[in-house]
C-alpha cells in the first residue's frame, strides 16, 4: 500500500494532532496524500493520528514544532529533509499546510503585549518565516494553503488581536501566491467560522449559549465540526482545484451574512 514512487505526493500540516489540522490531514492522506504532520506538545495524539493515516494506507510522520518560535525554523527544516530523505527517498515535499495555532480572547483594552507578540509570532511571523525556510523544499508546482479566520471578515468583541493576525494572513497568501506563481505554486487561505474543537478552551463546542449564539447566525443553522473543515482543504491540495489561486474561501456556513 506505502508505495513510495516518485508519483507520490507529501503534505506538511502544522497542528496536525487535533482539532482543524488532525482532520485536513486524515483529508488528506483520504485523497491518496503522504503526510509529515507536526505537534506542539501532544504527542501521544500526533501519534494517534499517523496511526490513523496508516490504517488508512498512508505513510505519516509526525515531528516537532513550535510555531511561535522562528528560532527553531532552520533546524526543522533540516529535519524535514531527513525524513523526506530517510522515508521517501525524495527531495521535496508537495503541499504545504500552516494550519497551527492558538487564540487569545481579550478586549482591545486589556490585552497585553504579551498576549499581542505571542499572536504575531504564532500566526504572522511563524507562517511567514516557516514557509521562507521551507520552501527550498517545496516541489515546484506544489501548493501552500494558509488558515485564516472568520474574524478577519466580521468582528467580534474580545478578538482584536487574534483577528488582525488573521487578517495579515489573507495579504501574505496574495503576496506568497505572487511571487510563487513563477515555480507554479498555487497559494490559497481558507477561513473557517467558529469551529467545534479545543480551540480557545473549546468554548463554541462546551459553552451552549456561545453554541446556540454562533448557530443563530450562521445561514445553515448550526455551528461547525472538524469536517466541514479538512475536506474543504484538501480539495485545495487535488488536480479539480489546480487553478485557485490567491484566493480566500471561507468555510463558515455563511456567518454573519
Ligand atoms: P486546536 O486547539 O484544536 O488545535 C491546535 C493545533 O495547533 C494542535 O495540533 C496544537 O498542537 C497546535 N499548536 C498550538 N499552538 C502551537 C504552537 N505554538 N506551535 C505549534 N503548534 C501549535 O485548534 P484548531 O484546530 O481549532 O485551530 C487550528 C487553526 O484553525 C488555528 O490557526 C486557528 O486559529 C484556526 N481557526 C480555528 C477556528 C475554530 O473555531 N476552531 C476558527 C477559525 C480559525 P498540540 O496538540 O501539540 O498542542
Amino acid at each position: 500500500m506505502n508505495t513510495t514512487t516518485q508519483e507520490t505526493r507529501i503534505a506538511v500540516v502544522t497542528g496536525g494532532s487535533r482539532g482543524l489540522g488532525r482532520n485536513a490531514a486524515l483529508a488528506i492522506a483520504n485523497k491518496g496524500i503522504d503526510v509529515i504532520l507536526t505537534y506542539r506538545s501532544r504527542k501521544d495524539e500526533a501519534d494517534t493520528v499517523v496511526a490513523e493515516i496508516a490504517a488508512l494506507g498512508r505513510r505519516a510522520v509526525a515531528l516537532p514544532l513550535d510555531v511561535s518560535r522562528s528560532a527553531g525554523f532552520t533546524d526543522f527544516a533540516v529535519q524535514v529533509k531527513g525524513i523526506l530523505a530517510s522515508q521517501w527517498q525524495r527531495e521535496h515535499f508537495d503541499y504545504l499546510l500552516n494550519n497551527a495555532g492558538t487564540g487569545v480572547h481579550a478586549g482591545i483594552a486589556e490585552t497585553t503585549e504579551a498576549q499581542f507578540d505571542e499572536m504575531v509570532n504564532i500566526h504572522l511571523k511563524g507562517v511567514f518565516f516557516l514557509t521562507q525556510k521551507l520552501l527550498p523544499l517545496i516541489a515546484d508546482g506544489g501548493r501552500i494553503v494558509n488558515v485564516s479566520s472568520g474574524l478577519a471578515r466580521f468582528a467580534l468583541p474580545g478578538y482584536a488581536a487574534y483577528a488582525a493576525m488573521k487578517g495579515g494572513i489573507e495579504v501574505l497568501t496574495r503576496y506568497m501566491a505572487k511571487e510563487l506563481g513563477a515555480r507554479g505554486i498555487a497559494v490559497n487561505v481558507v477561513a473557517p467560522g467558529a469551529i467545534e474543537t479545543d480551540f480557545g478552551g473549546g468554548a463554541v463546542r462546551d459553552n451552549a449559549q456561545l453554541n446556540a449564539f454562533v448557530a443563530s447566525q450562521t445561514a445553515l443553522g448550526r455551528v461547525g465540526v472538524p469536517d466541514d473543515i479538512g475536506g474543504v482543504i484538501a480539495s485545495l491540495f487535488t488536480p479539480d482545484l489546480r487553478w485557485v489561486n490567491a484566493q480566500r474561501i471561507e468555510a463558515s456556513g455563511g456567518m454573519f451574512l
